[in-house]
């Protein structure tokens, strides 16, 4: 099952340039059998969520949020906590309502805007950390594979789609089809996937 799990849409990112629906038909069309929508600092509605699910089944739609915070980005999934639409957390502090709440915390395109990481992985360790995407700097790949061996993490591969084009290069191969969100959380942090950095032009060959 082929899942991206940083997508932006029109609705909720003030940069993103393509609607929730589009988002999803373009997923589909690109090979894609499900998207987590990760607006920044807001969370997609249960409801919206749960019509997008309805009308393109088994095509799969879950709501997470990205975060901008202590010079970093994060996306988090499974914390449907308006709390986290807030602009004041620190990351330790994310991270301890992450983890309180049995969340999934990944550090999205490490080394985009400079040349460290400004927050302590070592003591508050994410769940996973985003080694391909449109954004993560490509030669930064053999240095952010480096930390997340060092910190026992998975590295992931995701678009942060803002238009449809970008959906479809950069995605997970889920072991197998999660039965609901924390079923594919759990296959998240048991590392159940592989990452994928090509584009998915014949959807044939690929595992659904
Ligand atoms: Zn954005
Ligand atoms: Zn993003």
């Amino acid at each position: 099952m082929n899942i991206d799990l940083h997508v932006h849409t029109q609705e909720r990112s003030a940069c993103g340039q393509a609607p929730a629906a589009d988002q999803v038909r373009a997923a589909m069309a690109a090979g894609l059998d499900a998207i987590v929508f990760t607006d920044h600092h807001r969370l997609a509605p249960a409801e919206r969520l749960a019509s997008l699910n309805a009308t393109h089944a088994p095509f799969c739609i879950f709501g997470g949020i990205e975060l901008s915070l202590d010079d970093e980005d994060f996306i988090v999934l499974g914390v449907p906590d308006v709390r986290l639409e807030a602009r004041a957390w620190s990351y330790p502090a994310l991270h301890a309502v992450v983890r309180a709440a049995g969340g999934f915390l990944a550090l999205a395109h490490p080394f985009r805007y400079h040349p460290d990481i400004r927050v302590d992985l070592e003591q508050y360790r994410p769940d996973a950390i985003e080694v391909y995407s449109h954004n993560t700097p490509p030669a930064a790949a053999a240095r952010i594979f480096a930390v997340a061996a060092q910190l026992g993490i998975h590295p992931l591969s995701n678009s942060d789609a803002h238009t449809t084009a970008a959906l479809g290069t950069y995605y997970n191969v889920l072991a197998r089809r999660p039965a609901n969100e924390r079923e594919l959380i759990a296959m998240l942090k048991a590392g159940q996937f592989s990452i994928h950095n090509t584009p998915l032009t014949n959807r044939t060959t690929h595992g659904r």
